[in-house]
């Protein structure tokens, strides 16, 4: 009866997030500075009667609240996009709608408004059931590397909330488990500016440096876990000009490991190697400098559990005829082109991701699943995401999303004890450590943006 209702408010209400979410299609913004996006989302609840609250040096930020007292659950949207992945919709081949243009190549368009749509439906079902309960929307600027939610985390934003529920768009059903720990920094090399051949002996090469300190992280590659990446970009080489020995240079390093305590060890070790370098070039090199930061999944089984229960009630998805034959285009230039298969129909569980979604699960009981909106086998961060983010199977997940979401929340509200199993189990999977010390982001560092 429930999930009916839900279905019901979804069809009833729908239309007012599928048009919201292909507005902000339309106006791709990256991290921190989705402007036009935020005033868009922002309208829309505010419309809807959600009191809106902002937060300190966040301007692209805002929390959506509705309804009263207890309990407080959660909801957390994204809106960003993806330099460079600008794209006609509907075209199954490369065209951009602008070229080099920033594109919604991850689907956040519909991440942000299947939230926004999940927190009026449960309103609306808990004004007709007068049901007691608060429901913020969270809406969380710079997923895509800029890390927005560590900065809401750290002004406060999440401190009342009881649990929190989200999703992301995919192309098949999922729940996370498991999300690795990032940093992201850069290293700069300071050396001493000379004339290559006049007078090379003057002359220390920060370049050299550089290059050495990548040629150590190519050998420590073969002494780390299977968990641990480590990728770089040449940022600054100092120079144009080859006769002049380079008195400055400077990398961008992303470090990936299974969890906060690898990561810092892993820190350690490459920090060694810069400082090797340093000294085999009579160079120095700074303190590296972090950019942004994210932190490693604290799973949720209570949680999980019950989001499972509720995947499986919508399963497997239904396509009309008309979505099939669209949806057939992208399997066509995706990975799935020659295996047949046209819809996905198990829940995956086993696929970890990188997200600042996991820095919320460590403050506040929190569960991720996937729902799909786009074709089987499109690639993660791509063109035909952005192709496909306005389209029928697109709003269809979206919406399906909403519901699932609703009704994980109503779930747990109906068995008020899950509430208090799902805080229990995260205070022992923290095992005694705690956000503040684990974040690698200064509580007083301010937003910025990465790229
Ligand atoms: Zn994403």
């Amino acid at each position: 009866m429930m999930r009916k209702e839900i279905a019901e408010l979804s069809e009833q209400y729908k239309h007012i997030f599928e048009e919201c979410a292909d507005r902000i299609w339309a106006t791709p913004e990256i991290n921190f500075t989705e402007h036009q996006s935020h005033a868009t989302a922002m309208k829309c609840m505010k419309d809807l009667g959600f009191e809106i609250s902002m937060l300190e040096d966040m301007d692209t930020a805002f929390i959506a609240t509705a309804g009263h007292g207890s309990p407080v659950i959660g909801i957390l949207g994204e809106l960003d996009a993806l330099p460079g992945l600008s794209q006609k919709a509907d075209v199954d081949h490369y065209e951009p709608a602008e070229n080099g243009a920033p594109g919604h190549g991850c689907g956040h368009n519909l991440l942000g408004c299947g939230g926004m749509e999940c927190a009026y439906i449960l309103w609306k079902y808990f004004e007709a059931h007068n049901i007691e309960g608060t429901i913020k929307y969270f809406s969380c600027p710079a997923e895509e590397g800029g890390v927005g939610k560590v900065y809401m985390i750290h002004r406060g934003a999440f401190d009342d909330v009881d649990f929190c529920v989200n999703w992301h768009p995919g192309s098949g059903f999922g729940i996370a488990h498991e999300a690795k720990s990032i940093v992201l920094q850069n290293y700069r090399f300071h050396g001493v500016a000379s004339h290559a051949a006049g007078s090379p002996e003057m002359g220390r090469s920060a370049l050299d440096a550089l290059e050495l300190f990548n040629i150590g992280i190519q050998f420590v590659r073969e002494h780390m876990t299977k968990d641990t990446y480590i990728h770089y970009a040449i940022t600054d080489t100092g120079g144009r000009a080859a006769n002049v020995v380079q008195a400055y240079a400077e990398g961008q390093y992303v470090i990936r490991a299974k969890d906060n305590t690898e990561l810092k060890a892993m820190m350690k070790r490459v920090d060694k190697i810069a400082k090797g370098a340093a000294m085999m070039t009579e160079t120095e090199v700074d303190e590296p400098e972090i950019v942004s930061a994210f932190s490693s999944f604290v799973d949720n089984t209570t949680l999980a559990d019950v989001a499972r229960e509720n995947i499986k009630e919508c399963m497997p998805m239904q396509y009309t005829e008309e979505e099939m034959e669209y949806l057939k285009k992208f399997i066509a230039c995706g990975s799935k082109a020659d295996t047949g298969e046209l819809i996905d129909e198990e829940i995956h569980e086993d696929r970890p991701s990188s997200t600042d979604v996991a820095d919320v699960s460590w403050v506040v009981p929190t569960v991720m699943i996937n729902v799909p909106t786009w074709a089987i086998g499109t690639p993660g961060h791509s063109w035909n995401i952005t192709a496909q983010g306005k389209s029928a199977p697109a709003h269809k997940g979206m919406n399906l999303a909403a519901q699932i979401m609703a009704n994980i929340a109503l779930d747990m509200m109906d068995k008020p004890e899950l509430i208090e199993k799902a805080k229990e189990e995260l205070k022992t999977n923290l095992k005694g450590r705690t956000y503040e010390t684990e974040c690698l982001i200064p509580k007083d560092k301010k937003p910025v943006p990465i790229y």
